[in-house]
C-alpha cells in the first residue's frame, strides 16, 4: 500500500471561506523544562462536550491561557473516554465542531487552514460508498446568507502514523522529558513514513510527530481520483 500527504488542490479556485472555531480546546501547559507547550492539528469535531461538569475548564478564552502540566493530565484523564482510543490530546486540541460564519462557494474538499480539512457530504458519502475507511466528520454550525447552504462537514482524523527515524534532520531533539512537546521542525524535503505505524482500518489520518500532516492511504487516493473529486491534491511519501 502506498501512502501520500494531502494537500490543498490549486487548479480549482474556490471562494469559499470559513470564519469560526471549535467551542473547546485543551489548554497550552507551562514546563519548567522547555518552556511551555502548545500544539496544533490535532482536532475532534464529532465530541461533544456539552454533558461534562468541567467543559468550562475547556472555553475560550481559557484555553488561550497556560495551565500546569498536572492540570493539563486532569484535563486528559476527563476527556479520555470521548475521543478516539490512543489519541495524543496535545495541548492545543480542538474538540467540538466549528460554529461561525461560511462565505463563497465550496468544492467537494475545503482547506480552513492546510492541517484542517472539510468536505461537503455528497463527497463523505461518495467515498464512504467506495470502500475508503474510517471516514467521518461533523457538521460545521455555519451561518451562511444562502437559501441553499452547502453540507460542509469537518473532518475526524486520527493521530495515526510515524515518520521513520531516518528522515529526521540532523538537528533533531527528543520530545522534551517533561512535557513531551516536540520542537522539530517538519522534514518536507526527506519525510519517510515508518511501515509498522500506519493503519489498517483508516485510510486518512495525522502524521504523530507533526499534527498538522494529513495523510491519505493509496485506497483514498485512488477513490478520489475515480470520483473525480476537486481541490484536493497528493504527493507521495516512501514507506520504510
Ligand atoms: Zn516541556
Amino acid at each position: 500500500m502506498k501512502f501520500f500527504e494531502v494537500l490543498e488542490g490549486t487548479s480549482t479556485p474556490q471562494t469559499g471561506n470559513i470564519d469560526g472555531a471549535s467551542r473547546w480546546c485543551i489548554p497550552s501547559i507551562e514546563c519548567a523544562v522547555c518552556g511551555g507547550y502548545g500544539g496544533l492539528g490535532e482536532a475532534y469535531p464529532t465530541v461533544d462536550l456539552n454533558d461534562l461538569p468541567e467543559r468550562a475548564l475547556l472555553e475560550e478564552p481559557r484555553s488561550l491561557q497556560s495551565v500546569s502540566l498536572e492540570e493539563y493530565r486532569r484535563l486528559c484523564e476527563l476527556l479520555r473516554p470521548r475521543v478516539p482510543a490512543g489519541a495524543p490530546l496535545e495541548p492545543g486540541t480542538q474538540l467540538g465542531p466549528v460554529s461561525g460564519k461560511a462565505s463563497g462557494r465550496f468544492g467537494d474538499f475545503f482547506f480552513q487552514a492546510p492541517w484542517t480539512l472539510w468536505a461537503s457530504r455528497e463527497a463523505v458519502e461518495k467515498l464512504q460508498d467506495a470502500g475508503v475507511r474510517g471516514l467521518r466528520g461533523a457538521l460545521g454550525e455555519l451561518r451562511y446568507r444562502s437559501k441553499h447552504p452547502p453540507e460542509l462537514l469537518e473532518l475526524e482524523l486520527q493521530v495515526r502514523g510515524n515518520l521513520h527515524p531516518s528522515c529526521f534532520l540532523a538537528d533533531w531533539q527528543p520530545p522534551c522529558s517533561r512535557c513531551g512537546s516536540n520542537h522539530n521542525g517538519y522534514p518536507a524535503e526527506t519525510a519517510a513514513l515508518k511501515a509498522v505505524t500506519l493503519p489498517e482500518d483508516v485510510d486518512l489520518f495525522r502524521l504523530h510527530e507533526f499534527k498538522t500532516v494529513i495523510l491519505a492511504s493509496e485506497r483514498f487516493v485512488t477513490a478520489v481520483k475515480h470520483l473525480q473529486l476537486g481541490a484536493i491534491q497528493f504527493r507521495e511519501l516512501p514507506v520504510r
